[in-house]
């Protein structure tokens, strides 16, 4: 389990995926954040509410699958670089994963990266479709990536 290995199980997985109608629909967030902490940022970046905390700040994130949108405002503001966005109505079998990256050199659309899993081993080359690195995201880049449809419970890091 997450608490013991640092890496999220797939049974943990689950319970934080959106379900698959919505995952269809278009852009959605994921939010692996699992444990107690004290730590909201993600609630008040939301522009439409959709993450809830209903405990209180040390309540995991609760994400209203059918109220995002799937924006991205939530992910740079998260410190646990917990929060991805994955788009699986991008390409016929592609779609496009975007996560949190902090560090240099930042990648530019166009370039072709590693995308890797949440071990750090490589699954496959991908292409940087987006890099957004604004003074306002304060030094997290969001970058999103284009990657096989079907690997989206798996891909959740990049190595440039
Ligand atoms: S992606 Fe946008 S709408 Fe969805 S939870 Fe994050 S900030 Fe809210
Ligand atoms: S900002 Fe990130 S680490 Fe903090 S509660 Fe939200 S998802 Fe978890």
């Amino acid at each position: 389990m997450l608490k013991n290995t640092g890496i999220i199980t797939p049974e943990e997985l689950e319970n934080v995926m959106p379900p698959r109608a919505r995952l269809e629909k278009g852009p959605v967030a994921i939010i692996e954040c699992l444990q107690d902490l004290p730590c909201d940022p993600c609630v008040s970046a939301c522009p439409v509410n959709a993450i809830q905390m209903k405990a209180g700040i040390t309540d995991k994130p609760q994400l209203v699958f059918d109220t995002c949108t799937g924006c991205g405002a939530c992910v740079p503001k998260c410190p646990g670089l917990a929060i991805f966005i994955v788009n699986m109505k991008h390409a016929p079998g592609l779609a496009t994963l975007s996560l949190s990256y902090e560090l240099l050199p930042v990648p530019a659309k166009g370039d072709e990266v590693e995308a890797l899993d949440r071990s750090g081993t490589a699954i496959c080359r991908a292409k940087v479709v987006r890099v957004i690195n604004t003074p306002a995201y304060d030094r997290t880049a969001v970058v999103t990536i284009e990657i096989p449809a079907d690997r989206i419970n798996e891909i959740r890091a990049i190595r440039v």
